[in-house]
């Protein structure tokens, strides 16, 4: 038997979670059966667990979690053995796979990447979906020419998960960092992240009126969207790249053309979720390597599988700071 959070639905109402104990007969097929410790809260997981499975979750009853972290318990891939320390995000488990808030998982060998040397099962999900994006937001940008010589850092959505990982990875690799946020009071918290300079989210909140501003910024991390990337797009320097990582601030890009032609700047698609073996690995290691324990510990809110429909809610509505840790035993 193994614990979940479960969501169940009767007919067409609402989904509800509760927190059921399993016959791991039950489990889905899959090389790799992992002995969860550790689970995280994502945008997407709030996602999951709200009434209608936001449009993500297509079967119930369902376990979400995009994220988890655990040993291998057993293993038909000749890839992992028992005892094994392994990470997943990503490959839509957690939506249309059974996910990792539950104390087990069984899962194809393709999505497992060992856990990084370095980091515990615990700071590998502080990490997370959110943070594995940021890491692979941040690499595409230095691909495409980011040093930290050539200026500031923008990052939106700074005090959020994908924000926080970002701002103190790009801190550790040398870059100064001006962050974008709407809660004046977590100023202290990403200042001590590695934010050099704080913006309110209403310096940038007004849609584009000018296709082109000043040059401010090297590059963006954004994890916002919307009128939001917009603006930015046209405060880019000649030829910096922004990369595109989120919607907190809506689906829609409201811009011209201009800022490409003029400025040649670049608009880098990030995506996590099916990313290739290597790429994974590679943000990881940078993660491990780059990212301050210290840093990593202060973002963390710790939690049970029984707190996760009201942190989904709050992190819906932007009022999560950091990265939500659950310890799913
Ligand atoms: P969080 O909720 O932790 O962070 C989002 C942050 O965005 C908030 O904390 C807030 O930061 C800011 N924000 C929220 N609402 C608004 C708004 N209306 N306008 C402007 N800013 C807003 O989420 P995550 O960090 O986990 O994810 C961020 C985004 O990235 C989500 O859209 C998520 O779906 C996406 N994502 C995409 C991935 C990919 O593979 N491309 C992977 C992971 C996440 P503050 O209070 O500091 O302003």
């Amino acid at each position: 038997m193994f614990k979940a959070l479960v969501m169940e639905r009767d007919g067409d109402g609402p989904a509800t979670a509760h927190i059921r104990e399993l016959d791991e007969a039950l489990l889905p097929p899959g090389d790799v059966t992992v002995a969860v410790e550790y689970s995280s809260l994502n945008y997407k997981d709030a996602l999951c667990l709200s009434p209608h499975g936001g449009g993500l979750v297509k079967a119930w009853p369902h376990i979400p979690g995009i994220d988890l972290a655990g040993t291998v318990e057993t293993s038909t891939d000749p890839r992992y053995r028992p005892g094994d320390k392994v990470v997943l995000t990503g490959w839509r488990v957690g939506e249309i796979h059974w996910g990792g808030y539950a104390t087990r998982a069984r899962v194809k060998a393709d999505w497992l990447v060992p856990l990084p040397e370095g980091l515990s099962t615990r700071q590998a999900m502080a990490v997370g979906t959110a943070g594995l994006t940021a890491a692979l937001a941040l690499l595409a940008l230095e691909d495409h020419g980011l040093t930290p010589e050539k200026g500031e850092l923008l990052i939106t959505g700074a005090a959020g998960g994908v924000g926080s990982v970002a701002t103190a990875l790009a801190h550790a690799g040398g870059y100064r960092v001006a962050a974008v946020t709407g809660r004046p009071e977590t100023e202290p918290y990403l200042r001590d992240l590695g934010a050099t300079r704080i913006l309110p989210r209403a310096d940038l909140a007004e849609t584009v009126k000018r296709p082109l501003e000043s040059e401010a910024w090297a590059g963006c991390i954004d994890a916002v969207g919307g009128p939001m990337l917009a603006r930015i797009l046209g405060q880019l320097q000649y030829g910096a790249s922004a990369a595109a990582v989120g919607l907190a601030g809506g689906a829609s890009l409201p811009t011209s053309v201009i800022p490409f032609l003029l400025r040649g700047v670049n608009l880098l698609g990030i995506d996590s979720v099916t990313q290739p073996f290597p790429a994974r690995q590679r943000a990881w290691t940078r993660i491990a390597q780059d990212l301050p324990l210290d840093k990593l510990e202060s973002m963390i809110l710790p939690a049970t599988l029984a707190d996760l429909p009201d942190l989904g809610q709050a992190i819906l509505a932007g009022q999560v700071q950091g990265r939500v840790v659950v310890d799913v035993r």
